[in-house]
């Protein structure tokens, strides 16, 4: 196979769970590896197109053990590689999106090991679709920012608030979780105003996605009062009021019965 032959690593988006979401590349990349190496954000249904007779490791954290540090995952998928395997390292998501791409891409290319991305369908995309509404907004919503609020143990969030408290913009904060009250105490000192739309969607595309749409200065309490662990994603800005995305009834409850409260 010319895009992926034995010695390769391709680093592929596995999308936000669901694995309708999967492009067709990715499926077929998935199809044709002979080692996996996955996140613990990666989707059961994705996980399933895994033949039962590739080898897969499970390299991610939330897995009631430690994740593997990033150095030793580096190292892992490039000796598969040496070793003439077709390596697929699959991330949720899109893997150039707070994915630790560059590291694993480094290390390949340091010990000569031919590397490509395939894309995925980040979380910020499938939450809004999830939602039914738009990130943009034609001539209010005009800036589209991708935030990660993780930080390392102890250490203190410091983000560029005062640019991240622009009124025409939209927030899509990865890794929100437990920063949800800084997040929101920060951005209202900031000068945002504190009844901002914001959104919470967590587990998107899954089958206990949860979602909650409500103002900026509630996100603390909306982010506790969800149940649940799985991955949150935190929207904030104009774009997502209900009458800016097109209300509640374009909310498409489908396949998977989903619950979105209104705060
Ligand atoms: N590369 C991934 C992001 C990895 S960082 C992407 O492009 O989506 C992990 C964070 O992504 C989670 O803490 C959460 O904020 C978000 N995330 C990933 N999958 C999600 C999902 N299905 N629903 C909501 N948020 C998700």
């Amino acid at each position: 196979m010319t895009e992926f032959p034995a010695g390769m690593v391709w680093l592929v988006g596995a999308g936000p769970g669901d694995p309708d979401l999967l492009t067709r590349k990715a499926e077929r990349l998935i199809r044709a590896a002979t080692v996996v190496f996955h996140d613990a954000l990666v989707g059961p249904g994705v996980l399933d197109l895994i033949p039962a007779a590739t080898r897969r490791v499970h390299v991610g954290k939330r897995s009631g053990r430690h994740s593997q540090d990033q150095g030793s995952i580096d190292r892992m998928i490039v000796a598969a590689a040496l070793a003439g395997e077709r390596v697929v390292r699959l991330k949720g998501g899109d893997p150039a999106i707070f994915g630790r791409a560059t590291e694993e891409l480094t290390a390949c290319r340091e010990a000569g090991v031919p590397v490509a991305i395939c894309p995925g369908i980040t979380a910020a995309s499938a939450a809004a679709a999830s939602l039914g509404r738009s990130l943009t907004l034609r001539g209010l919503s005009r800036k589209l920012v991708f935030v990660t609020a993780h930080v390392r143990g102890d250490e203190p969030l410091e983000l560029d608030w005062s640019a991240l408290a622009d009124p025409g913009a939209t927030l899509a904060i990865y890794m929100g979780k437990s920063a949800a009250p800084a997040i929101a105490r920060n951005l209202v000192a900031a000068g945002l105003n504190p009844e901002t739309p914001v959104a919470l969607v967590q587990g998107a595309s899954l089958d206990d996605e949860r979602r909650l749409v409500t103002r900026l200065d509630l996100l603390a309490l909306a982010a506790e009062a969800l149940p649940g662990s799985g991955p949150l994603l935190i929207l904030v800005g104009k774009a997502l009021a209900e009458e800016a995305g097109g209300g509640r009834t374009a909310c498409p409850l489908g396949a998977h019965q989903r619950s979105e409260a209104s705060w």
